[in-house]
């Protein structure tokens, strides 16, 4: 028999996920704070929760999918939180992209009350959530692992990265990458755009060079069309540069790109784009040049 599932966090992401796992027969439980995030997986058959405490209590195994490092203390430290509920032996699993350290101090205070817990952080955007074809950054025991990658099948390719936080940390190094990549990317085509060369040539030849690459693929095309809809947004990634800054310093290591990248998305931030996707930080490069990157 299929354990009840409780799934916490009901937003873009967690929304898409959450039904994924009702299509393939687990009986849910789910809650969120804002109470209209529940209502179109309640009505596609989830039982709704009262709290944190409530779907933790009547579930086998719970997953989170929450905003940050905050967030997920909330959830599973307060008082109405899931360790308030959950029994031992209850299965954890917290998806949302957070702070390593945070990672592993709450799964240290799960594993106190006998409950397991792994870190789960996904890439794979929306589109992936809805497709359930998610790359999945697994931290934790191989035994809890063993027990919980065919729950996580509906969602995407689970991989065990090491232990406690080592989801986190491999979701921190992935978003390093994709926002030095964006930054750079970036500055070639505000260069080249000002300089005079059609920037759609720029993207046509970078593009079957070394310079290839996945963010070039999947946003070249939509800068030049001026195409900044999320997507992932600039203000998640802003708070993805927070947590890797932060676990750069906790393991002593500079991380001087990432630096630069997260001031040009606190720039994009402090001009009011937190919302647009994270392509958008070109914006901040294009006023610094007094320039725009369009297809001739
Ligand atoms: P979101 O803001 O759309 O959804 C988060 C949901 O959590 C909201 O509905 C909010 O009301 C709820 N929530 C917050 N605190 C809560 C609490 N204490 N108890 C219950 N519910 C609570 O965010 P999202 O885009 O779904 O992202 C979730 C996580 O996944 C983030 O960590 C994000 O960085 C990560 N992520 C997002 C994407 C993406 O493309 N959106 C891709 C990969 C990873």
């Amino acid at each position: 028999m299929k354990p009840t599932i409780g799934f916490i966090g009901l937003g873009i992401m967690g929304r898409p996920m959450s039904r994924n796992l009702l299509k393939a027969g687990y009986p849910l439980v789910v809650f969120d704070i804002v109470p209209a995030a529940m209502e179109e997986i309640v009505q596609a058959g989830a039982v709704p929760g009262a709290s944190c405490k409530d779907v933790a209590a009547r579930a086998g195994v719970v997953i989170t999918m929450l905003p940050d490092s905050p967030d997920v203390e909330a959830a599973y430290l307060g008082p109405e939180g899931v360790l308030a509920g959950a029994k031992a032996g209850t299965i954890l699993v917290d998806m949302s992209t957070i702070s390593p350290t945070v990672a592993r101090k709450v799964a240290e205070a799960a594993a106190r009350q006998g409950c397991p817990m792994l870190d789960a952080p996904v890439s794979g955007g929306d589109v992936g959530a809805q497709k359930g074809t998610l790359s999945i950054m697994v931290g934790g025991d191989a035994e809890t692992f063993a027990r919980v990658e065919p729950i996580l099948a509906p969602l995407g390719r689970p991989v065990l990265c090491g232990e406690s936080g080592a989801g986190q940390v491999v979701k921190a190094c992935n978003q390093i990458l994709v926002a030095v990549t964006l930054v750079g990317m970036s500055e070639a085509l505000v260069l080249g755009a000002k300089a005079g060369v059609d920037p759609e040539k720029i993207v046509q030849v970078l593009s079957g060079g070394l310079a290839r690459c996945g963010v070039l693929e999947n946003r070249g095309q939509r800068i030049l069309q001026r195409d900044f809809a999320p997507g992932f947004r600039i203000r998640l990634h802003y708070k993805d540069l927070n947590i890797i800054r932060e676990a750069g310093r906790a393991y002593g290591v500079p991380l001087p790109a990432s630096a630069l990248a997260h001031e040009l998305f606190g720039a994009a931030m402090a001009a009011g784009r937190g919302e647009l996707d994270h392509s958008g930080v070109i914006t901040v490069l294009e006023d610094l040049a007094q320039t725009e990157v369009k297809a001739h």
